[in-house]
């Protein structure tokens, strides 16, 4: 099957055997009766499975050509099971322009159990060896990142992972399956908030994993039966409904993000625009080598870089929602400084780009023409 059929089929084989129903009912149920001890159709209780989970699972393995997927409460309770796999002393190489709340856990939570951790650049992955040592185990990389827009060779990346037998883990939320395939291109697991672009409607919190691996696989089943944190039915109902347009969405969440990257970077009030796609962006080649486009997210900064105006661009902005999180079907409008990346000392996140009067924009699929007349006169009242 080719990707848009599998957003709608992919794993989905097994129709509803009581009435044919073609979506997965949702199985609101925490048991399933048995005929004899241990005699049961496939489930017993629903933390160790439940079938519309089980649908969701299949789906994303095979959206992400994975073979096996597991689906959590969370995107952070997805990047806590593939933590678990770690024991004390193991060592981790991230990037230092990582998800908040990722950064979070690695660092508030896992270096308590003696996890230690690397966060470093990533823009030429080479610099990834000068931290791999004997106890190096994973690899933890997001592509593109949040809010930035930086690109990481996944490829490269799965190189260095390989000759040092190091496990590769990708963070797949910004681009989606539909742009990039990480298992295809030498990860060895990757995740998802399924939060963002897979349900797409801002309507559910829920993670996912796809790996290949089978031993991999059972291992992370293990950790997500012992720990408990799985996705609940409704929640996954929503998610497949969503994977199951989300070409349809992503394909204008890009030509939306391109005519809006354009738009700003002809600005004269505008500074800066990052958006892989443009020819100046430093990676923009390894983007267009590893992704099929380039996305609607975009980070821009006005002109003076200054902190009340940016904060003044996004309170007029009407089409724009300001809120946090991304990848619905509504534009989103969030200003990093002042919201995500707050807790960060003004000098450390000016170090990697985040400054006062930057302002990520989470390009939804409107018409496009209302959101730029929207940006317009946003900016045009400063
Ligand atoms: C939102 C997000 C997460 C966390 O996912 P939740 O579903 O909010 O737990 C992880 N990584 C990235 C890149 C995200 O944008």
């Amino acid at each position: 099957m080719k990707f848009n059929t599998k957003t709608i089929h992919g794993g989905q084989q097994d129709i509803d055997p009581a009435y044919g129903s073609v979506m997965p009912p949702i199985y609101q149920t925490t048991t399933y009766s048995q005929s004899t001890p241990g005699s049961h159709k496939g489930f017993e209780y629903s933390r160790s499975g439940n079938p519309t989970r089980a649908a969701l699972e299949r789906s994303v393995a095979s959206i992400e050509n994975g073979k096996f997927g597991l689906a959590f409460g969370s995107g952070l309770a997805a990047i806590d099971a593939v933590m678990k796999l770690l024991k004390p002393g193991d060592e981790v190489i991230s990037t230092n322009d990582l998800y908040g709340g990722s950064f979070r856990l690695f660092t508030k939570v896992f270096e308590n159990f003696g996890i230690i951790f690397h966060f470093i650049g990533m823009e030429n992955a080479s610099n990834i060896e000068n931290f791999v040592c004997d106890n190096t185990k994973l690899i933890w990389i997001e592509t593109p990142t949040n809010p930035m827009m930086n690109i990481i060779d996944i490829k490269a990346c799965s190189a260095i992972a390989k000759k040092h037998g190091v496990l590769l883990a990708v963070d797949n939320t910004f681009a989606t399956p539909y742009l990039q395939q990480p298992l295809d291109l030498g990860a060895d697991i990757v995740m998802h908030s399924a939060t963002k672009y897979l349900g797409g409607h801002s309507d559910v919190v829920l993670g996912a994993i796809a790996v290949k691996d089978k031993e991999l696989a059972d291992k992370l089943y293990f950790i997500q039966n012992a720990s408990g944190a799985i996705s609940g039915p409704q929640d996954s109902f929503l998610v497949l409904r969503g994977i199951k347009t989300l070409h349809l969405r992503v394909q204008r969440h890009c030509e939306n993000g391109k005519a809006i990257a354009h738009y700003l970077k002809n600005h004269p009030k505008i500074e800066k625009v990052y958006w892989p796609g443009f020819e100046d962006h430093p990676n923009h080649e390894i983007a267009k080598s590893q992704m099929s486009d380039f996305g609607g997210m975009i980070s821009f900064v006005t002109r003076g870089n200054d902190y009340n105006e940016a904060i003044k661009i996004i309170e007029n902005l009407k089409v724009f929602t300001l809120a946090e999180s991304l990848g619905g079907v509504e534009s989103l409008a969030g200003h990093p400084a002042s919201m995500t990346h707050a807790s960060i000392p003004k000098e450390e996140r000016e170090k990697t780009g985040v400054v006062d009067s930057l302002i990520r924009l989470s390009v939804g699929v409107e018409d496009v023409a209302d959101l730029i007349l929207d940006l317009e006169q946003a900016i045009q009242q400063c």
